[in-house]
């Protein structure tokens, strides 16, 4: 019999709704009993009840009790719940058990802890994900939100992480999904009425991994279906991990109460990477792949290539396949015109525009400011540092010089010269800045 109502009741809703919806959100649901005017109504799970409640309350109100009547109320029993004993040896579950237990998980076991090289840009964050895969949510480090420019070691790390859990515990139910996979699944899953498996697989894991989740950016729906699997698990502690390419406070285009949530546990960043960090990870990876280069080019790359380590790698195998293809070996030349070609602003050439951009840089302030009238200190200095370095690195003449600052005369640039070998002498802050200048402009010149 309450089989005859529930279908009354599906027929007056499937009037009400697009076909689509009506197979996505109504079609799983199953009636269960009906008696003391309470209609039982089994689900697939919590996010299909919050769902239904959210969205379409009032259809299923309504034609409930058109059928049954005004004082009917409808209560929901969720299929896999695991307090619910009679529903425990439910083929569903069972089914589901399985399907997990052969769960792909995506990782790609190429990125591990062994070659994730560390330093003073990512220290923090290894230790951060080392430290939740040995107890995968029971940490208060969950969920771990790793945020960092592109080509930081995101990805990798993130990769490290899942294959640490799983080779600790092989039974841990781990998924790393990109936000865009994500997002496709969800949308293939609306198309093919799959959504409560898609919902389903995700609300059973033990660890779900996140990357870059920035690209949530306008998808609405996604976000919520995100959103309810992230406070289930959360909920039944497990554990989460995400990445993204800015910081929480930055992630505006997410819903506010989401990025709520990823500021629970621990927010950690993968850094620039430094100067003895890019050094180490070149030295590891030529010695991977079993090539020699000169401390002179190590330096040389790691002093330049200074953007991400993916670009970094970039130039390494650039490197190797040039050296190949011409067999010869990789000496500076070469290093050099494969680094112009593929880092943007490189130049070989030390001119005296590099030269004040590269030392407006350093004091952090403009170029335009450099060549102005501007008599505030920082900037005078700055703009004589500028100069004595153009005397120094170029074959300009004085009065060239000084036209390049602005059209200043040949007296201001030796006044220049005096004043910074006089702070040289006096000021040893400074006098470390102009050698961690002077280093990069001779690396760049050898
Ligand atoms: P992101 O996801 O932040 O854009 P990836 O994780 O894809 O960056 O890293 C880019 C490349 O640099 C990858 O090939 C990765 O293996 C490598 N890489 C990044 N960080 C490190 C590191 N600390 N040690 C070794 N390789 C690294
Ligand atoms: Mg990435």
């Amino acid at each position: 019999m309450h089989e005859d109502y529930w279908n009354e009741c599906l027929n007056l809703i499937k009037k009400e709704l697009e076909e689509q919806s009506y197979n996505t959100w109504f079609k799983p649901i199953n009636s269960i009993s009906y008696s003391n005017n309470i209609l039982t109504l089994k689900v697939p799970n919590k996010f299909f009840y919050e769902w239904i409640e959210d969205h379409y309350l009032k259809i299923l109100n309504n034609s409930v009790k058109r059928v049954l009547g005004n004082k009917t109320t409808i209560e929901y029993i969720i299929k896999n719940d695991q307090n619910d004993k009679e529903e425990s040896s439910d083929k569903l579950n069972f089914k589901l058990y399985d399907e997990t237990n052969s769960l792909a998980s995506n990782l790609n076991s190429n990125y591990n802890f062994k070659n994730f090289i560390s330093g003073k840009c990512n220290n923090i964050a290894i230790n951060a994900g080392k430290s939740i895969t040995e107890k995968p949510g029971l940490t208060g480090f969950n969920p771990l939100m790793i945020y960092g420019g592109v080509g930081q070691g995101k990805t990798h790390l993130l990769h490290a992480i899942g294959n640490e859990i799983k080779s600790s515990n092989n039974d841990n139910r781990l998924i790393y999904v990109s936000s865009e996979k994500f997002t496709s699944e969800f949308i293939s899953s609306l198309k093919n009425n799959t959504l409560e498996s898609f919902t389903n697989n995700y609300m059973n894991l033990d660890t779900l991994i996140v990357d870059d989740v920035q690209f949530l950016y306008g998808k609405e729906k996604t976000q919520e279906i995100f959103f309810h699997i992230f406070n289930h698990l959360n909920l039944n502690k497990k554990q989460i991990i995400i990445s993204s390419d800015r910081s929480p406070k930055d992630l505006d285009g997410l819903e506010k109460r989401l990025v709520s949530r990823f500021k629970w546990g621990l927010t950690v960043e993968l850094e620039k990477p430094d100067f003895e960090t890019r050094k180490k990870i070149l030295i590891e990876k030529i010695t991977n792949n079993n090539i020699k280069l000169s401390k002179e080019i190590i330096d040389y790359i790691s002093f330049e290539v200074d953007t991400n380590i993916r670009e970094l790698e970039g130039i390494i195998i650039s490197l190797i396949a040039h050296s190949t293809i011409e067999k010869s070996d990789i000496n500076l030349e070469l290093t050099k015109k494969v680094i112009s070609r593929i880092v943007k602003d490189s130049n070989n050439e030390i001119d005296i525009d590099y030269i004040q951009n590269t030392v407006a840089n350093y004091f952090k302030i403009t170029k335009e400011k450099m060549k102005d009238k501007i008599r505030k200190k920082e900037i005078v200095i700055a703009r004589q540092v500028a100069m004595y370095f153009s005397k120094d690195f170029t074959n300009h003449s004085l009065k060239s010089i000084g036209n390049h600052f602005g059209g200043r005369d040949h007296s201001t640039v030796i006044h220049a010269v005096q004043s910074v070998n006089d702070m040289i002498d006096t000021d040893n802050i400074f006098r470390n800045s102009i050698q961690d200048l002077k280093k990069k402009f001779q690396i760049k010149s050898l």
